[in-house]
């Protein structure tokens, strides 16, 4: 099938409208209409090839929610008018450890909602900026959320999940105090998420603006990062800090932070390296420092059903399709609270 879609033909193109195929519904597969599309950092970074290997035309998008409008005859799990979520993997090998295990998000043969290699034309993915999507059945989360929330539940599909993944993986819990660093589209669901799980939050920000904000959202404490000395207040006293953000920075300052056996895990993913760390930065404490990817199906699927009973949604700003290159100019500036979110609806013109 034909639908519209929003994309671009190269990194230093902007986006714009672009007709596209959706294969019909195999067996397993399940046919979405798509009500809203999230719009993540990682977006702006793999359209505008900032990170290596982006093919052309790339239409992003992997925090989609909406509606079942088919589904083949083998799909049990889902019929026409489920709420449906679909995050950033549609496929995976489905044979190894990680898949076993859960964890798609690490099999080597993961296929991801966009720009990944597929037998569908054009040869790679094409992602949520568009009305509709065919996916397979395991790929498929089901949304418990009230339908008038709907929008707000598209950023849990990767900022809700790949902060939660990391939040579940270092036991963050009542007792625990977390950093979380970036109050951007993840942080601003990290914040939520560690929050509901009970932990002492700290955010940190380098925005003097979103200090009030932050508080809202569920932290406990806002330190504006620049400020040396609300930084040395809380040396050597956190368990765990999500460290969201989308630029090169210095990472030994927040590793200062950190208590004896301590880790700071990365999501954010910027285009070039971060200037640091000094080994002497983890071994004086035995720290840690990791990275984590999204999140397995499973637990996406267990973060969705947690937020439905917690009440929990993401702070968005609903746009129409033809506003995506002026909110990619505001995320970098960090001028908005905290997700822009695409009402699909616009793609009909
Ligand atoms: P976002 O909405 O733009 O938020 C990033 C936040 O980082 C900003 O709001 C800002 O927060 C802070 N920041 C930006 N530039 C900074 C700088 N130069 N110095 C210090 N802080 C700065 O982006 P997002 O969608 O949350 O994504 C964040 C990063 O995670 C991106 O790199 C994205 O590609 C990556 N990501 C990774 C995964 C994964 O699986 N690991 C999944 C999704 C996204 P303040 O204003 O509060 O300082
Ligand atoms: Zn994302
Ligand atoms: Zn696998």
């Amino acid at each position: 099938m034909n639908v519209e879609a929003y994309g671009a033909h190269a990194g230093d193109q902007p986006l714009v409208p672009l007709k596209i195929t959706r294969r019909s519904p195999g067996p397993h597969d399940v046919q979405i209409d798509i009500a809203f599309c999230g719009v993540c950092h990682s977006d702006l970074h793999q359209v505008r090839g900032e990170w290596a290997g982006t093919v052309f035309p790339c239409v992003p998008g992997h925090e989609i929610v909406g509606r079942v409008s088919a589904v083949g005859d083998q799909v049990s799990t889902f019929k026409a008018g489920d709420l449906v979520g679909v995050g950033c993997i549609v496929d995976s090998c489905r044979e190894c450890e990680e898949c076993g295990d859960g964890l798609e998000n690490y099999c080597d043969g993961m296929i991801g909602t966009y720009n990944s290699p597929t037998p569908d034309a054009p040869g790679h993915t094409l992602g949520g900026y568009s009305q509709q999507i065919v996916v397979h059945e395991r790929y498929v989360l089901r949304v418990r959320h009230p339908e008038d929330q709907l929008a707000a539940v598209a950023p849990l599909l990767c900022a809700g999940i790949t902060t939660w993944s990391p939040l579940r993986h270092w036991k963050v819990g009542p007792g625990k105090k977390v950093g979380v660093v970036g109050i951007g589209g993840l942080g601003h669901m990290g914040i939520k998420l560690a929050h509901a799980l009970g932990a002492q939050v700290v955010a940190f920000t380098t925005s003097e603006s979103k200090r009030e904000a932050a508080l809202a959202l569920g932290a406990d404490e806002v330190v504006v990062s620049r400020n040396r000395g609300e930084m040395a207040a809380h040396r050597k006293s956190f368990d765990f800090i999500l460290n969201t953000v989308a630029a090169p920075h210095d990472l030994d300052a927040l590793l200062a932070l950190l208590k004896r056996d301590g880790a700071m895990t990365l999501v954010g993913a910027p285009a070039t390296p971060h200037p640091s760390p000094n080994v002497f930065s983890l071994i004086m404490k035995r720290r840690s420092l990791a990275g984590s990817l999204i999140g397995g199906i499973p637990e996406t699927q267990e973060m969705l059903d947690f937020c439905a009973g917690h009440g929990i949604v993401a702070d968005i700003e609903l746009i129409r399709a033809e506003g995506i290159n002026e909110a990619y100019e505001r995320m970098l500036k960090g001028d908005v609270k905290y997700r822009f979110v695409i009402d699909s609806a616009s793609l009909a013109g």
